[in-house]
């Protein structure tokens, strides 16, 4: 029996979901398995569970469990729920790598769907749950797809056991057929429930422009609608936690909230101080000016005041993005931007209004992403203070996991963070890349719950139309396979190949993975491999397995700060600025090779080669960042800064799971790390080469390339396996000059001038 707050009982009964409660809970009584489709906001997340609790499904013992591709979905929804039904977290509790309240009470259990998979490697059955709800299926999240594919067979396990096993798949479009029409997956279609919900149009606004620095761009275009439209809550969509603060520090500094509680201002004056990487007066100047040009601008217009407050705006045309008539903000912007330089008197009243401790409305602004401590993630959630405006500043967890109340303005830089994996490296980085246009149009959709609403694009609706795809494709055939493949191999799924994907990669490159993954050492080899002890390992590390079987070599021989390093310096390309051999930059570039050819050492050093000036100048760059001396190495040293910082990031984020992965380590990213000893570079050279030995050339020797017909076509050339035609080293290379006999490259790729093609080894040790 759960007995709620009033307040909480009315908020519920205005979900779209209460009225389907009856539906929901007879189709899942009489199927195995069904998906539950859903606009965002409808209620899947917060009700469904209490449907099934209060349906029985926590009973005997046995466990609700629900997973979310998000953390900061597990932990927000688990308290949401806990508090709608008042039971404790030790009854609806959460559990995500590394963090979680579970307790044996636990009878609703929110989760990451990573978690939910290591689960089943311990018990595959799953038998301390009645059922599980896969949420937010629709983002298509390589562990829910895998999931959904374990799952398929458990639930034909558990009913054969007379002990039977319910699946709930949710998600906010309508777009489920991967999920219904595979006939590996389900034989029969699982039924679809549909929850309708009210959404209120949408204006659609395109910039004419899509702006590279849409940061500054959202805070301009948060700052326009603020001071110039009427009240309702602005939602910003950004791509990482970096940016979120930077716009949220920059918006608090221009609309301060001096609330009459202390705590609260001394919490927001911390949070505000705690940014990094951003040149603060600068960007502050910056926006001192915008501020200055909209005052010049409002002085320019007539009923200076009302202006400020309520502007008309209409509000019933729906406009279909591509159908681009441009809002009345773009003349806007365009003013503001000729009006930028002039410095007219401004109007007293208006001077007073926007300096802050006037009457300039402030705004209540709160950011959120994942990493965010959940009790400042819940604050989303609650009215802003009386007479603030409220701003959530977010990464795409806005867009489908977390519905936040009364957003009437979305400002959304068309863009999202992605883990790209790079088909030629092998590696995986996060790169910031446009989103699909079902993400642009879920997150328009944001602005429209509560009324009708603005969804304002920081980029152009030509750009939208050609550029943007129209799905993200589904995470597991973008995702490097051979990483996935050993991972499925670790939970024990020898056939891979049959393994039911709602979307399975490509056969071949299934294939290739697995071989790849046997010279590793990571399978064995028979025909349908197993792990090894060594595969299980390297399965361990976060990264492509050939650095994640550099990681796990290195730890035994104390290595690992350097691999590390490594490992995070391949993953980034082009650090090192090109150095042209004319010497196109004069005394720069000569006093760049010099450094380099410093860094690179001798003997054993130099033969690391390459990646041993990365490494070198990885270190030096941490050093002088300590010194807060980063950008000047960089110049000096030809460095691209951008690439370093990433580096820095990686290496500080593999730090971390090396850590949490190798018991009784505690490493940490150190600023004065010595260089490699001759016998460490050796060491690092064979750890290098364990990863990389399919990648190998061989110097042609000069006998071989007398008896060739056309001999000047092999001068200075390398032989790769199976391959006829000759590699050369990259003039970048620091062993360009010794030419040795055997060399291992990270990337081998090729040149076209005119009709003839010429291939390249890069990143040689
Ligand atoms: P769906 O999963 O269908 O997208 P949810 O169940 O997440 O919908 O949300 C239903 C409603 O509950 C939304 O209006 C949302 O704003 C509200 N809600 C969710 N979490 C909280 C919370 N922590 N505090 C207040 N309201 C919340
Ligand atoms: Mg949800």
């Amino acid at each position: 029996h759960v007995e709620r707050d009033q307040e909480i009982q009315i908020a519920r009964l205005k979900l779209p979901i209460i009225a389907e409660e009856q539906v929901i809970m007879e189709t899942i009584s009489e199927n195995t398995v069904i998906i539950l489709a859903g606009s965002t906001g409808s209620g899947k997340t917060t009700q469904v569970p209490q449907f099934l609790y209060e349906a029985g499904y926590a009973e005997n013992g046995k466990i609700i469990g629900v997973t979310e591709p998000r953390r900061v979905a597990a932990i927000s929804m688990s308290k949401r729920v806990g508090r709608e039904m008042n039971l404790s977290t030790d009854i609806v509790s959460y559990l995500i790598r590394f963090e979680g309240n579970c307790t044996p009470e636990t009878k609703i259990k929110f989760m990451t769907d990573g978690v939910l998979l290591k689960e089943v490697e311990s018990d595959f059955l799953l038998l301390k749950y009645s059922v599980i709800i896969l949420d937010e299926a629709h983002e298509r999240s390589a562990y829910t797809d895998i999931l959904i594919g374990l799952l398929s067979r458990i639930i034909q396990l558990r009913n054969k056991k007379g002990n039977p096993l319910k699946l709930i798949i949710m998600s906010a479009t309508l777009r489920v057929e991967d999920f219904t029409k595979n006939l590996k997956l389900f034989k029969e279609p699982p039924p679809v429930i549909n929850v309708e919900s009210r959404q209120f149009p949408v204006t659609v606004h395109f910039n004419k422009v899509t702006a590279e620095d849409y940061a500054r761009e959202a805070l301009i275009k948060t700052i326009k609608i603020h001071t110039k439209l009427p009240e309702g809550g602005i939602l910003v969509f950004l791509t990482g936690q970096q940016e979120v603060k930077y716009l949220v520090n920059k918006l608090r500094k221009l609309f301060p909230f001096y609330g009459n509680k202390n705590a609260k201002k001394e919490e927001i004056k911390t949070e505000s101080e705690q940014q990094l990487n951003y040149s603060d007066d600068e960007e502050l100047d910056q926006i001192l000016n915008i501020r200055k040009a909209i005052k010049h601008q409002k002085k320019n217009k007539k009923n200076l005041i009302s202006q400020m407050t309520l502007p008309k705006v209409n509000l019933d045309d729906f406009q279909m993005p591509g159908d681009d008539t441009e809002a009345d903000f773009n003349e806007d912007q365009d003013m503001l931007d000729e009006n930028f330089e002039e410095q007219d008197e401004i109007d007293e009243k208006l001077n007073e209004m926007m300096t802050g401790t006037g009457n300039s409305q402030p705004l209540w602004v709160l950011p959120l992403y994942s990493l965010l401590p959940s009790h400042k993630q819940a604050r989303v959630f609650e009215p802003p203070p009386e007479g603030t405006r409220l701003c959530v500043v977010s990464t795409n967890v806005a867009e489908t996991s977390l519905t936040i109340p009364d957003v009437k303005y979305v400002v959304d830089s068309g863009r999202q963070k992605t883990k790209f994996y790079d088909k030629v490296t092998g590696v995986n980085a996060f790169v910031v890349t446009f989103t699909s246009k079902a993400a642009a149009d879920q997150r328009a959709g944001r602005a429209g719950r509560v009324a009708p609403g603005h969804c304002y694009r920081l980029y152009s609706s030509a750009v939208y139309s050609n550029q943007f795809v129209q799905f993200s494709p589904p995470e597991i055939q973008e995702k490097p396979i051979d990483g996935l493949v050993l991972q499925m191999k670790a939970m024990g799924i020898e056939k891979v190949i049959n393994f039911p994907f709602p979307s399975p990669p490509d056969r071949v490159q299934l294939e290739v993975a697995e071989k790849r993954l046997k010279i590793l050492g990571a399978l064995d080899n028979q025909e349908v491999s197993k792990i090894t002890k060594l595969g299980s390992s390297i399965a361990s590390f976060p990264v492509n397995p050939r650095y994640g079987k550099m990681l796990a070599l290195s730890h035994q021989q104390n290595l690992l700060e350097y691999t590390i390093c490594i490992v995070a310096a391949l993953s980034v390309q082009e650090v090192l600025q090109e150095v042209p051999l004319s010497g196109e930059n004069g005394e720069k570039d000569t006093k760049w090779r010099t450094k380099r050819r410093g860094w690179a050492g001798n003997g054993n050093s130099l033969y690391l080669g390459d990646p041993m000036i990365l490494l070198k100048a990885i270190g030096a760059a941490e050093y002088a960042h300590s010194q807060n001396k980063l950008q000047n190495f960089c110049d000096e040293n030809g460095l691209r800064m951008k690439g370093v910082q990433e580096i820095r990031k990686l290496r500080v984020q593999l730090t971390n799971e090396v850590n949490l992965n190798v018991p009784n380590l505690s490493l940490a990213v150190n600023p004065k790390m010595e260089p490699p000893t001759d016998q460490q570079a050796k060491l690092l050279r064979q750890i290098l080469m364990s990863g990389l030995g399919d990648q190998v050339a061989r110097k042609i020797p000069d006998d071989e390339i007398k008896l060739k017909e056309d001999k000047h076509k092999f001068k200075h050339a390398y032989q790769i396996p199976d391959v006829e035609e000759p590699v050369f080293m990259h003039s970048c290379s620091i062993l360009k000059k010794k030419q040795p006999e055997w060399v291992i490259y990270q990337e081998i790729f090729e040149t076209r001038n005119g009709d003839s093609t010429k291939m390249f080894i890069r990143g040689i040790t």
